[in-house]
């Protein structure tokens, strides 16, 4: 039995191992367009790695890819560029393609940046990979200078804002909403975090989302306008209003794909409409839930794992619980 796996996050890790701890002889391929760090890293610790200076890539590897060649997993570094569901294929490179009993997507989700004018002036950022948290390494020194701007005030947006505040940098978190941490905290856990970033330093500013980018020369940002008026100084904008599921593969593909949200539509098996192909992690919808969380999609991977290697396994929505680094002492790093 043949099964591809297209994504290297912890979803196509999990399942992987999962299949192979079932299925000793089995071909397991995994597809990834992440070239750095080379083999499977903890994209949920890249938050708090900034805290200190981001160096060795290798330090966040939870499999090296030496530790997936002994588990015979082949890791293929390539963008899936198209899903042949008619002739069980996937499409990769220059029209090489690879046949698959099973599929699984497990392509995770990209993260939104706030469309307004200026958005390509150098010092717009986002968080997603390694090389998202390299590239606001190498522009610590200017921002410490200068001050960063944070906009969106999920979990993301709070870890990023109080990690930024710790090396240094004058920061600033704004949210659309009367709140933070909308969707995850009560109305008391969020006063908590709220006032504890306030006595790091961190500057909140609610209700006001951004309407511009602003740059003197049209090329470096100098700064943000926000739907309030107010201007913000900054050297950097990072943007953490949201995710949208990576399945833009799957165009044409006769996968069901829910309209709202662009995630790959499955069953509690993890199963798409399409019976070889399984869908996990942030790129799959289970009954309306999109998994948002490292445990949830290591949990669906093992799911998919499971009913992919033929055994019979459901996925049940469980809302994880999460601390945000303002509130974990231990999260003190240097
Ligand atoms: C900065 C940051 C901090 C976070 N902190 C936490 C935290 O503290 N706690 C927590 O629980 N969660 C956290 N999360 C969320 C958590 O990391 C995600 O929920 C989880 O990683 C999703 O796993 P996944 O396998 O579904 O997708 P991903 O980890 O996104 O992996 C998908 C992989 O597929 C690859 N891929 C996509 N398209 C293709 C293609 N066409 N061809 C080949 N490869 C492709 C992607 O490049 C990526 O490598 C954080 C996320 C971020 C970005």
């Amino acid at each position: 039995m043949d099964y591809v796996i297209i994504g290297s996050g912890i979803a196509g890790m999990t399942a992987a191992k999962t299949i192979r701890q079932h299925d000793p002889e089995a071909g397991i391929t995994l597809f990834t367009n992440e070239f750095h760090p080379v083999g499977c890293y903890a994209r949920k610790d890249l938050t708090r790695r900034l805290m200190v200076e981001l160096v060795e890539p290798d330090e966040l590897l939870t499999e090296t890819s030496s530790e997936l060649a002994e588990q015979n997993i082949q890791v293929v570094y390539e963008d899936i560029a198209r899903v042949l569901p008619q002739m069980n294929q996937v499409l990769y490179g220059h029209y090489a393609r690879k046949n698959y009993d099973r599929l699984l997507i497990a392509t995770g989700a990209t993260p939104r940046l706030l469309d307004a004018t200026g958005l390509h002036y150098i010092g717009v950022h986002q968080l997603r990979n390694y090389e998202d948290a390299s590239l606001i390494e190498a522009w610590m020194p200017q921002i410490q200078q200068s001050g960063a701007v944070v906009i969106g005030g999920g979990i993301l947006g709070i870890d990023a804002a109080y990690v930024l505040n710790y090396r240094g940098v004058p920061t600033t978190l704004v949210a659309r909403e009367s709140r933070l941490g909308v969707g995850h905290f009560s109305e008391a856990e969020a006063a908590q975090v709220e006032e504890r970033l306030k006595a790091e330093g961190v500057k909140i500013i609610l209700n006001a989302t951004l309407e511009a980018y602003l740059s003197e020369d049209e090329r470096v940002l100098d700064g943000v306008r926000l739907s309030n008026g107010q201007v913000i100084n900054a050297r950097m904008a990072l943007c953490t209003v949201g995710v949208r599921p990576s399945t833009g593969l799957l165009e044409e593909s006769d996968i069901e794909i829910d309209e709202h949200t662009a995630a790959v539509t499955v069953n509690p098996a993890m199963q798409t409409n399409i019976p070889q192909i399984y869908a996990a992690g942030g790129c799959a919808s289970v009954d309306g839930f999109i998994a948002a969380t490292w445990v949830e999609s290591a949990e669906q991977g093992r799911i998919a794992g499971l009913n992919m290697v033929g055994q019979s396994a459901s996925y049940t929505p469980q809302q994880a619980v999460y601390t945000p680094l303002v509130l974990q002492p231990a999260a003190q790093y240097a």
